[in-house]
């Protein structure tokens, strides 16, 4: 048993781990602003409302729960806008994450696990993408990841600060059962905005369809969000053991096309999607493969509901919880 600190512990990904963190007997501390996450989504006793810029509250809390690691999920997500408002990205993805790590500094805490991303390879100029391939991040959020897994390499030579930078692919999903799933604002993910088009009417536009795939649009790794938890389990084990520095890509090995995933959610729901297609999207590579061997290697991890099928049932019967809510 660990005390384990999860920030952004409200949101999608964090609030998955919090969730598998607890049912494996770990204490677990949320600290959250709720800017983008959600209250329902964390026991009210767990949850401290705090911002991540606020290092003395972050000191404080770590020091009284005498915090062994830490899982850092706190930040925003979106590719678009971090391309037009690029200052947010940076003051809370860089400058948030520079607090926390101050804030752990004083309070002598020097286990990480980072939620870094596959923006951070841009257009790659191959795939599978593997790890040593270089950052060439596309927007404001990318260079955000990079430049604090760039911190992090520093801390660790000379804070002695150990840290995994989990780099996720695509992550969807949800576990219903528990009540958690996927809820932005504004959405712009993809299979929650074919559910919606589902629901609305409203045609969904497919952002290009003269990419060289097999069917014309873009390839994507689709990751069950339960495997994305997984892998924090291990990678936070990993550093509790004394295991070193790294950074690992997370994702499955196999893409399936906009196409391919809008076809499955109309064989799970049984619904037609109605949608349109559009010009590209400025950014989207035409693939984005993981390679993550050396994550199923070092940390032995095993994706297990990583099917684009049962991916998209999770998140379709979350779907329906989420709108009777
Ligand atoms: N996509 C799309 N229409 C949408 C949203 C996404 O065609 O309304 C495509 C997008 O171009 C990409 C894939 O779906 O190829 C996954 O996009 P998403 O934004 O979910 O994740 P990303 O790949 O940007 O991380």
């Amino acid at each position: 048993m660990a005390n384990i600190l999860v920030t952004g512990g409200a949101g999608y990904i964090g609030s998955h781990t919090a969730h598998q963190l607890i049912a494996r007997g770990h204490n677990v501390q949320v600290a959250d602003n709720l800017s983008r996450g959600h209250r329902h989504n964390v026991a009210p006793e767990r949850l401290h409302v705090v911002d991540l810029a606020d290092t003395p509250r972050l000191t404080a809390l770590m020091r009284e729960q005498q915090t062994d690691a830490v899982i850092h999920f706190a930040a925003y997500i979106a590719v678009g806008e971090s391309t037009k408002v690029p200052e947010l990205y940076f003051t809370n993805n860089v400058g948030g994450s520079l607090s926390l790590l101050n804030a752990m500094t004083e309070a002598g805490v020097r286990r990480l696990v980072f939620s870094s991303t596959a923006a951070v390879y841009g257009m790659p100029a191959r795939v599978p993408i593997t790890e040593d391939m270089p950052f060439e991040p596309l927007s404001p959020y990318g260079e955000s990841k990079v430049m604090v897994e760039k911190i992090l390499g520093w801390m660790d030579q000379f804070r002695g600060l150990r840290s995994i930078a989990l780099r996720y692919f695509n992550a969807c999903g949800a576990e219903p059962d528990s009540g958690l799933g996927e809820e932005h604002e504004p959405e712009t993910h993809l299979i929650p905005l074919l559910f919606r088009a589902i629901r609305t009417g409203q045609p969904v536009t497919i952002f290009g369809d003269d990419y060289d795939t097999p069917d014309g649009t873009c390839i994507r790794d689709y990751i069950h969000v339960s495997d994305l938890a997984d892998a924090h389990i291990l990678a936070v084990d990993h550093l509790l053991k004394g295991g070193a520095s790294d950074a690992f890509n997370a994702g499955t090995g196999s893409g399936f096309t906009v196409m391919e995933v809008l076809r499955a959610v109309e064989e799970v729901t049984g619904r037609k999607v109605p949608y349109s297609l559009g010009p590209r999207r400025d950014g989207d590579p035409a693939t984005l493969v993981a390679d993550s061997t050396k994550l199923q290697r070092t940390l032995k991890w095993t994706p297990r509901r990583s099917h684009i099928k049962a991916i998209v049932q999770d998140a379709w019967a979350f779907e329906q919880k989420r709108v009777a809510r």
